[in-house]
This record gives structure tokens, C-alpha cells and sequence, in this order.
């Protein structure tokens, strides 16, 4: 199955919660959760209460949908964290968080995941000096990540500086605003992953 290219809050409308896809948007009362929170579709609000097997699928889906995979890509993910001795849902997440795409969002230097993919992708970044189009490249501490000089003069790499900064960046992260780079310390800690994932639902969906 291909990549979702519908809209992007009709995917939060489903899990029900923002899952801030859409950059400043999702910061504003236009976000369409502040607006209607039913589930797509024309159907009636029910009352019926999810199964187990239900609440496990949507936090799954929504986690996904969150960074932007398809379900190979994240049952891969799964497959590699569950080899860890280590909490596989901690290490499902830490896997998650140290993408490029991930940790080019994280930065601040651009407005959301789906936005930090594309960017990626259009070989934008440099890896310690050396450019990197890969969105699921895989960081590790100590590597530094850069617009490529050549682009740092351009108006939509400007306009994205200029709006810095969005949000907070992550202790596990240190940006260097002049620079326009970012270097990664060390994996994320528990406290330190994505809020508000039930990541003990998603090892249960996969456990069956
Ligand atoms: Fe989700 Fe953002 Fe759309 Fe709100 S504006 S529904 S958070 S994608």
C-alpha cells in the first residue's frame, strides 16, 4: 500500500487527537480537532466502547501516522526493538526519534515531520558535511546535521529560519542557530520520547 496523500486532519480526526502533521496550524484555532472532533464521515456519533484489539490498533495507527511510515517500515522498526533486551516500547520510540526526518523537525527547522521528509529528500541536509536524502537514515550521537550551505541563502530556507523559534528543542539536541546545525548528544531518554504514546498497547497489537 502507498503513502496516504489525502488530508492530513482528516488522519487526526480518526485517532481522535492532534497529531500535529500540519506545522503551525495545528497551533491555531483553525487546527480542524478544535472544530470538530467526530471521526470522518457522515455517520451518527456512536457510543460504543473500542475492544482491547480496537484501542491497540489506533495507538499503533496513530504512532505511525505521527512519523510518517508505512506499516512495513514500522513493523520494521517494531522487529528491530524487539531484538533489544532493553523496554521494546522505549526503544520502538528511541528508533523513531533518532530519524533524520525526525530530528531535522526536533531542530526546529522546519514546521512539521511530513515538511522535514520532503525537505530531506530534496537533499537539503548534510550529515556531518556530507548530504543525506535518505528521510530514515539513522543518527547517532555526536553527528552534526546542517542545511547545505549552498541553500542557506535561499527565500524558503529564510522564511523557515525566520520563524524559529517553534518550539522547544529537546535536551538529547543542540541547535546552533547561526551555524544553521544541530547536533545529536545522545539517544533520547524515557522522559525525553513523543508524549502521550501508549507504547505498552502497540507491543500488545503486535504480540498476537
Ligand atoms: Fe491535526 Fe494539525 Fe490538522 Fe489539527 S491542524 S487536525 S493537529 S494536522
Amino acid at each position: 500500500m502507498g503513502r496516504y496523500t489525502g488530508p492530513a486532519c482528516r488522519l487526526c480526526r480518526r485517532a481522535g487527537e492532534k497529531l500535529f502533521l500540519k506545522g503551525e496550524r495545528c497551533y491555531t484555532p483553525r487546527c480542524a480537532i478544535e472544530r470538530r472532533r467526530r471521526p470522518p464521515g457522515n455517520q451518527t456519533p456512536r457510543r460504543r466502547r473500542a475492544s482491547d484489539w480496537g484501542l491497540q490498533l489506533r495507538e499503533k495507527q496513530k504512532t505511525r501516522v505521527m512519523f510518517g511510515l508505512l506499516e512495513r517500515q514500522f513493523r520494521n522498526y517494531f522487529e528491530q526493538a524487539q531484538k533489544s533486551p532493553q523496554n521494546t516500547g522505549e526503544v520502538l520510540l528511541q528508533l523513531l526519534e533518532q530519524r533524520l526526518d525526525n530530528v531535522v523537525y526536533r531542530l526546529d527547522f522546519v514546521e512539521s515531520r511530513s515538511q522535514a521528509r520532503q525537505m530531506v529528500r530534496h537533499g537539503h541536509f548534510t550529515v556531518d558535511g556530507r548530504k543525506v536524502n535518505i528521510p530514515s537514515y539513522r543518527l547517532k550521537p555526536n553527528q552534526v546535521i546542517a542545511w547545505k550551505s549552498s541553500n542557506s541563502d535561499k527565500q524558503f530556507v529564510k522564511d523557515l529560519i525566520a520563524g524559529m523559534p517553534r518550539k522547544a528543542v529537546p535536551a538529547w539536541l543542540t541547535v546552533d542557530t547561526k551555524n544553521l546545525s544541530g547536533t545529536i548528544i545522545r539517544p533520547p531518554n524515557a522522559s525525553e520520547l513523543e508524549s502521550g504514546i501508549e507504547t505498552r498497547l502497540i507491543v500488545e497489537y503486535y504480540s498476537k
